[in-house]
């Protein structure tokens, strides 16, 4: 999609790279996620073993894959970066679990789309560090076992939900990462920037800030379009006023909501007419697809306070209402 606060990577984001993040200290916000980190991290350090495989849930844009980084980094080892979908076939995986050094963080993205073989030889490999996997076919097939240097296994789901139990139990730490508070994304803000080389105030930073839906991918995706409107409108300084109008120029509104977010909510609200509503059949309402709601629409607006999850289906919030958050 081309949504402009899709929180899914894009192309131009990979200029990230040098605002993402490096270290715990670095890493803004998230403070619960931080601070246990911070101690698993020295303790696991002290002791000289790998950290425990941690998973680590929430939508889209939020910091998983950062984390993931800084985690191998304060650690001291590598980082290996796979992804479910990715791993196709059990040779996939195989090789990268024998290239890992003591140390190495292996990061698989996604891991809610692991196929079940892949998943099964991770079992062994996440418990004792050991490869156990089948080669060749029919009578000339053998299975090879093989030691594996102490890792940790980081893995990212947008959809904790989804993961097999016996998956799920193999992590000895879990990180929820939440939206950030505007308090949060203007410092994150104020940083990017900084190393950026963007000429900006507070209130040209808050104003991105309250618009990027409560997550850093957007922060800085906005930060750079309204560079761009500051240079040509304005003499380059991204001040509230400009910052204002260029994000009104690229529709993306006060609440930090877009156009599906409103589509979404008019659709529970007209449609619907106030009644829970099954997150099917507002999927279909919308020709969208309800994993799209369920990991990047809903999480959002739930945490805003405009729709509920009830047994029944999705509720409207007299907030949504009152803001008249719809298109
Ligand atoms: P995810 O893996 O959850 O989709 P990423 O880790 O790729 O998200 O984060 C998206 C971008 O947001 C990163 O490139 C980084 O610049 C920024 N970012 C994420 N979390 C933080 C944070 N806690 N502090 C500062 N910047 C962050």
């Amino acid at each position: 999609s081309n949504r402009l606060i899709d929180p899914a990577p894009k192309k131009d984001d990979s200029l990230d790279r040098a605002i993402r993040p490096a270290t715990l200290a670095d890493y803004i916000g998230q403070p619960k996620v931080r601070s246990q980190m911070e101690v698993f991290i020295t303790a696991a350090r002290q002791r000289g073993e790998a950290l425990d495989h941690t998973l680590i849930f929430g939508p889209p844009g939020l910091g998983k894959t950062t984390l993931a980084n800084i985690i191998a980094r304060e650690m001291g080892g590598n980082l290996r970066s796979t992804s479910g979908p990715v791993l196709e076939r059990a040779g996939d995986l195989a090789a990268m679990l024998t290239n890992l050094e003591e140390g190495d963080v292996l990061f698989i993205d996604e891991i809610h789309r692991l196929s079940p073989v892949i998943e099964e030889i991770l079992y062994p490999a996440m418990e004792d560090y050991q490869l156990d996997i089948m080669i060749g076919e029919g009578p000339a097939a053998r299975s090879i076992k093989l030691d594996l240097p102490p890792f940790t296994l980081v893995a990212a789901t947008t959809r904790a939900g989804l993961l097999t139990s016996p998956l799920r139990d193999r992590f000895g730490i879990t990180q929820r990462l939440e939206f950030y508070d505007v308090a949060d994304l203007t410092t994150i803000v104020q940083r990017s920037a900084r190393l950026m080389g963007i000429a900006m105030d507070a209130g040209g930073a808050a104003e991105v800030a309250r618009r990027s839906r409560g997550t850093p991918r957007i922060a800085n995706r906005l930060l750079r379009r309204v560079r761009d409107y500051a240079e040509v409108k304005g003499d380059g300084v991204v001040v509230q006023e400009i910052a204002s109008s260029a994000l009104d120029m690229l529709a993306v509104d006060r609440q930090g909501l877009d156009h599906l977010d409103r589509r979404y909510l008019q659709m529970l609200h007209e449609r619907f007419d106030g009644r829970p509503a099954g997150v099917e059949a507002i999927a279909a309402a919308m020709a969208e697809d309800r994993g799209t709601l369920e990991d990047v629409i809903e999480p959002y607006l739930i945490q805003q306070g405009y729709i509920q999850r009830t047994p029944k289906g999705r509720m409207l919030l007299a907030k949504a209402l009152q803001e008249g958050v719809f298109d």
